[in-house]
C-alpha cells in the first residue's frame, strides 16, 4: 500500500515516533532514490569566518563574540591565506560564514569598515568573494546572515550559491526567555524575505532547520511546510541541523536531539519536500551519521580537510576517507560537488562571470573533478 501523502498531523505523529515510522523511512528513501539515485554528495570546503562579531544574541551560539573577547574581522590577507591553503588541499568551496550586521551594534565593527572604505559587512563579503574568484580556483558560497535583494544582487557575480538557515518559522522562539530573543535577524519574516529575494534573483539557495532549540514538533512541521511553500525551484538544499549544547552558553544544559529524532525529522523533510531537493544532515554532529542515509538524505554538506567547523568547534568533520568508506559501506557512491549542485550549473542559475569556470571544474555529471584533474 502506498504511503500517505504529506499531512501536518501525520507528520507530527511520525516525528514523535508514533505510527508507521518504518513506512516513513522507506518512503523517504524511495523519494531520494527516485530523485537523486544512490549518489551522496559533499563539498570540499574551507570555512572562512569573515567576522565573529554579530548584533544578535542567540542563546546557543559560541560563534559570535564581543569585541575584546575574540570578536573580530579577518583581515583580507587572512582570508586569502585560508583560501590559498584550501586551494592547495584540493578544496572547491570557500564558505563565508559570519555574524549578522555587526556594524549595527559594535562601534569597533563600524570603525573596521570605515578604515577600509567599506560601507557594510556585506560589501566586505562581496570584495573578498571577488578576490577569491580572481586569485584562486575556489568558488565562494556566502552565508552572511540576512540579505536584502540588493545584497544578493551584489554577491551573485562572485558566489556560486548562497544560504540562510530558516532555523524555524515560529515567532515564539523570539520571545522573552527563548533562544532568539534579542536577535532581530532571527525574526522568521525577515529570513523568509531573504529566501524570497534569492528566489527572485535565481540564486541556488541553501536553507534548513535547526532542531532542538525549544521548538515544538508542530513548529518543526510548520517550518518544513514553509520551506516547501517558499521553494520556486531555487532551494537547492535543505539542511536538518541538530542542536549541540555548548559550554559557556545559556543553553549548555538543554537536551540535544537524539539520532533517532533527527533521523525522523530528516525523513519527514524528504517526505514533505519530495525527491527534487537535496537533503543534508551534517556528518560531524552525530557519531553514527550513516543512520541518516536511511532517512532519505543525499548530501553531507561542506566537509573540510583543513578548517574547523566554527559553528560547532567541538565537532570535527570526519576524514574524507572515512566519510567515503562509511558511505560506500551503506551502499552508496560518494561524489564531490561544487557549492552549487549539478542541476544548477547553467546560465539561469549561475552568473556569467562564474559559469565557464564552474563548468570547467566538473565532470560530465556535474560533480566536482578530483583535485589533480583540475587544470
Ligand atoms: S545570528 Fe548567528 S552568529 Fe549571530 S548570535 Fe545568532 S547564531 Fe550566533
Amino acid at each position: 500500500m502506498a504511503f500517505p501523502a504529506p499531512d501536518p498531523d501525520l507528520a507530527a505523529d511520525l516525528i514523535r515516533g508514533r505510527g508507521d515510522v518504518d513506512g516513513l523511512f522507506a518512503e523517504a528513501c524511495r523519494l531520494r532514490d527516485e530523485g537523486k539515485g544512490r549518489t551522496i554528495t559533499y563539498s570540499r570546503k574551507v570555512f572562512i569566518p569573515l567576522t565573529t562579531l554579530c548584533r544578535d544574541r542567540c542563546t546557543y551560539c559560541t560563534f559570535a563574540k564581543p569585541p575584546g573577547a575574540g570578536g573580530a574581522y579577518l583581515e583580507p590577507e587572512d582570508v586569502m591565506s585560508i583560501a590559498r591553503s584550501g586551494e592547495a588541499a584540493g578544496c572547491t568551496e570557500a564558505l563565508f560564514t559570519l555574524g549578522d550586521l555587526p556594524e549595527e551594534r559594535w562601534p569597533q565593527a563600524r570603525a573596521f569598515l570605515n578604515e577600509r572604505g567599506l560601507v557594510s559587512t556585506i560589501e566586505y563579503v562581496a570584495r573578498m568573494s571577488e578576490r577569491v574568484v580572481e586569485e584562486t580556483s575556489l568558488f565562494p558560497h556566502a552565508n552572511p546572515g540576512v540579505m536584502s535583494e540588493a545584497d544578493i544582487v551584489a554577491l551573485r557575480p562572485s558566489n556560486l550559491s548562497m544560504g540562510l538557515m530558516l532555523e524555524n518559522v515560529s515567532r515564539r522562539l523570539t520571545g522573552i526567555g527563548m533562544p532568539h530573543h534579542g536577535s532581530p535577524d532571527k525574526e522568521p519574516a525577515v529570513r523568509v524575505a531573504t529566501i524570497e529575494a534569492a528566489a527572485r534573483r535565481d540564486v541556488p539557495f541553501t536553507t534548513g532547520l535547526l532542531i532542538g532549540i525549544g521548538e515544538t514538533i508542530e513548529e518543526i512541521v510548520d517550518s518544513l511546510l514553509a520551506i516547501h511553500r517558499l521553494d520556486r525551484g531555487g532551494i537547492q538544499e535543505v539542511i536538518i541541523q541538530n542542536f549541540r549544547a555548548k559550554a559557556d552558553t545559556p543553553m549548555r544544559r538543554d537536551p540535544e536531539p537524539t539520532v533517532q529524532f533527527t533521523a525522523r525529522v530528516a525523513a519527514a523533510a524528504r517526505w514533505i519536500l519530495g525527491g527534487r531537493v537535496n537533503l543534508q544532515v551534517p556528518p560531524n554532529l552525530t557519531d553514527r551519521f550513516e543512520v541518516y542515509l536511511g532517512a532519505g538524505i543525499n548530501d553531507w554538506g561542506g566537509v573540510s580537510p583543513l578548517t574547523i567547523d566554527w559553528v560547532n568547534p567541538e565537532a570535527p568533520w570526519p576524514h574524507l576517507d572515512e566519510l567515503r568508506a562509511r558511505t560506500e559501506a551503506a551502499g552508496f557512491r560518494l561524489a564531490p560537488r561544487l557549492p552549487a549542485y549539478p542541476e544548477y550549473l547553467d546560465d539561469r542559475w549561475i552568473d556569467p562571470v562564474l559559469l565557464p569556470a564552474a563548468l570547467d571544474a566538473v565532470d560530465d555529471e556535474g560533480y566536482a573533478l578530483a583535485p589533480q584533474a583540475i587544470a
